[in-house]
């Protein structure tokens, strides 16, 4: 069976990157959550003093920055610059710069080709934003999760929760919704679903099942 491209796109906490990592381990294929790029270019920034509105220097930074993702989907470790940052990525003040560095064309450019780059050998689920519009617009198959705001805000607070800290609901959809309001009005490849992305409301939906109608759109486009 030939390699294919998987795209995932869609808001946070819809659900697509456990769906990916899923699908991915399934078929034996690499899993690339593209927002954990971002994510590192934006701890980079905060970590470096480089304010976050000055574009140029964000910019070459991103353009400069070593950015590894790897281990198994379920063990994913990401390295930026040598250094191991899976857990600093994940804290608010990245998740918030992640944001707002991502809607810098030139860190986009920077970051398509990086990820362009990492999915060269093919076999691959890639998870983000702008997947099926920019980065893999031939991907064989195209999904655009969604879910309500209230149970992606619900989803994102359980995850929280199991790491340990202590968020509200409430703050969690503020900052969510803050979040996708940026990177849907953004100028430079907005969030938007591909006309060929297969739509997909997991609001109600258990994730298994969601995996499973996944697999088999996959499996009819093998
Ligand atoms: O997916 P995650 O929430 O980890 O992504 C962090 C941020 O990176 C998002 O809020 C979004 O602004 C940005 N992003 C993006 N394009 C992608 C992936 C993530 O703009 N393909």
């Amino acid at each position: 069976m030939d390699k294919l491209t998987i795209a995932i796109d869609g808001p946070s906490g819809s659900g697509k990157s456990t769906v990916g990592k899923a699908i991915a381990r399934r078929l034996d294929y690499l899993h690339i959550d593209s927002g954990a790029v971002y994510r590192a270019i934006g701890r980079k920034a905060i970590d470096t003093g480089t304010p976050l509105e000055d574009a140029a220097s964000v910019a070459r930074l991103a353009r400069e920055s070593e950015i590894k993702l790897i281990g198994d989907p379920d063990h994913l470790k990401i390295w930026l610059d040598g250094r191991d940052v899976t857990d600093a990525i994940r804290l608010p003040d990245a998740s918030h710069a992640s944001s707002v560095v991502a809607t810098i064309p030139e860190v986009r450019e920077a970051v398509v080709e990086k990820l362009r780059e990492m999915a060269r050998a093919g076999g691959v689920v890639m998870d983000g934003r702008d997947i099926g519009t920019k980065v893999f617009p031939d991907a064989q198959v195209k999904l655009f999760l969604d879910a309500s705001l209230d149970v992606r805000a619900r989803r994102r607070f359980e995850e929280e929760r199991e790491r340990g800290r202590d968020v509200s609901v409430e703050g969690i959809r503020a900052e969510l919704e803050e979040r996708d309001q940026r990177d849907r009005e953004r100028a430079a490849t907005p969030l938007v679903k591909a006309s060929d992305a297969v739509l997909i409301d997991t609001s109600d939906m258990p994730l298994d099942r969601v995996i499973g109608h996944v697999l088999e759109i996959v499996r009819t486009r093998s």
